[in-house]
């Protein structure tokens, strides 16, 4: 991942690495995806019915399903602690007679299944971490569990549906386990840890190693099992039950954290002229860092965000401060913009500090590329979503403003990541609670959609390589 990291600044400290951001810290309005936007439903009668033998299998799947995701869903585990998920997942797919390789980048864990037919090797990825979140949805199974995030003992949850992406993938593997004469080639099964980001590492920390997926991506797994190209679903409380949502191109947004240390001179409230004002010097590098995006970056490639969104400094009005730090985060989702915003973000910074008289220490943690669908595949792939969810396939006019690190896996191979609505169709959407929310609810109605889209991911693409 050496292309991740970038020359900065002197003064910047680098690290290589990731805060939890992850899809949904933003709920999405549903007005931001107008509905004559999107794509009409052009599939065939034929396209909008799943394949016969795959709607079968999966309905007789759907109670194991269910109880797959209640069960993880009850025992969720924060980034990198996931032993027990990953336990469980060895174990279920252990007794489908896969061959199972487990610790992979840690608690991570790859199922091989080898179809009869002859066809490519593609992968489905899974994540299987939870969130640092007081689990309030009332639900019979809701979690009591805790777990250990960055030293402190936390409520943990699965606000963010990894147990219901779990759950999908262990029964997709359940029904092609049971129908190998249909499948063609090699499915790589990839469940993934530390996805929201590792419970255990600071991502400012210098030389903080790596994790979830571009841990993965970096001891070689795509390689290793020869995958061609890669395909992953996340529920998202912003689409109704069993509608999925695809883009082709950026389909999430890159992430990465920053942090400030400026660093003036205390002094008394009314003799400003004694010290150095580390609270001046810091709302100028705000408003200084928000021009990067507004006069620097090319805004015809995309769009790009700068969030302070910590800042602390002070004890007293009346004194003049002379330390401030602030953290924030960098949005975009077009990795040129990403690129300008992080080059300039140091320079911004020093030189804003140097014209107030103080100094300011840039440390970035460069977390997730944006995601980027293969346009290629996506539209190949548009007949067997439409198939998985009768039809209920549309293509979405703008990305989610969120991230993940599926990106790692998509800058490597080919990938597809698309988005499932687990908000019953009686709701409003604008009424749902947001994933990583503590109120985030999963219609489990959904899941089976999510079930017959990772088998119909496979045989999908077999067939589209087959026409090439
Ligand atoms: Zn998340
Ligand atoms: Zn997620």
């Amino acid at each position: 991942m050496n292309s991740l990291l970038r020359a900065l600044a002197v003064s910047t400290a680098l690290a290589a690495l990731p805060i939890s951001v992850h899809a949904q810290d933003t709920a999405q309005p549903e007005s931001a995806q107008p509905p004559q936007a999107a794509t009409p439903q052009a599939a065939t009668p034929q396209a909008a019915t799943p394949t016969a033998w795959v709607e079968a299998a999966a309905a007789e799947a759907e109670q194991e399903l269910i109880e797959f995701r209640r069960h993880i869903h009850q025992h969720p585990e924060l980034g990198n602690q996931e032993e027990d998920t990953a336990a469980y997942v060895a174990d279920h797919l252990r007794k489908l007679g896969f061959e199972v390789h487990t610790g992979i980048a840690g608690t991570g864990v790859v199922g091989i299944l080898k179809g009869e037919l002859d066809g490519p090797t593609v992968a489905l990825r899974a994540d299987m971490d939870a969130l640092p979140v007081k689990e309030a949805t009332g639900l019979p199974f809701a979690s009591t569990q805790t777990g250990v995030f960055h030293g402190d003992e936390v409520p943990v949850s699965h606000a963010c549906g990894h147990d219901a992406h779990t759950a999908m993938l262990m029964s997709a593997a359940t029904v092609m386990a049971g129908h190998r004469d249909k499948i063609p080639g090699t499915v790589v099964f990839i469940f993934q840890p530390a996805e929201e980001g590792a419970a255990d590492v600071d991502p400012f920390q210098p030389d903080a190693p790596s994790w979830g997926a571009r841990k993965m991506v970096e001891e070689g797994v795509l390689e290793r099992f020869g995958v061609e190209a890669i395909f992953g679903v996340h529920v998202m409380a912003n689409a109704h039950t069993g509608q999925i949502e695809y883009k082709p191109g950026a389909a999430l947004n890159s992430a990465d954290g920053f942090r400030v240390r400026v660093e003036g001179r205390q002094a008394h409230g009314s003799m400003p002229w004694n010290g150095a004002d580390a609270v001046v010097a810091g709302a100028h590098i705000i408003t200084g860092m928000q021009t990067i995006v507004s006069r620097q970056v090319n805004l015809l490639q995309g769009m790009g965000v700068v969030t302070a969104g910590s800042v602390h400094a002070g004890t007293a009005g009346n004194i003049v401060p002379g330390e401030l730090t602030m953290e924030g985060t960098l949005r975009s989702n077009a990795p040129e913009i990403r690129d300008t915003i992080l080059e300039a973000l140091p320079v911004m910074v020093e030189n804003t500090a140097a014209a107030h008289k103080v100094t300011a220490e840039v440390n970035i943690a460069e977390a997730m590329p944006v995601t980027m669908n293969d346009a290629a595949l996506t539209e190949a792939m548009v007949p067997a979503l439409q198939r998985a969810s009768y039809g209920k396939a549309r293509e979405i006019p703008v990305n989610q403003p969120a991230s993940e690190d599926f990106a790692f896996f998509a800058e490597k191979v080919p990938g597809l990541y698309v988005f499932l609505g687990v908000t019953p169709e009686d709701q409003e959407l604008s009424e749902a609670a947001s994933n990583h929310h503590p109120a985030f609810m999963v219609d489990e109605t959904a899941l089976i959609t999510g079930v017959r889209s990772h088998v119909e991911f496979v045989l999908g693409y077999a067939g589209w390589k087959d026409e090439q």
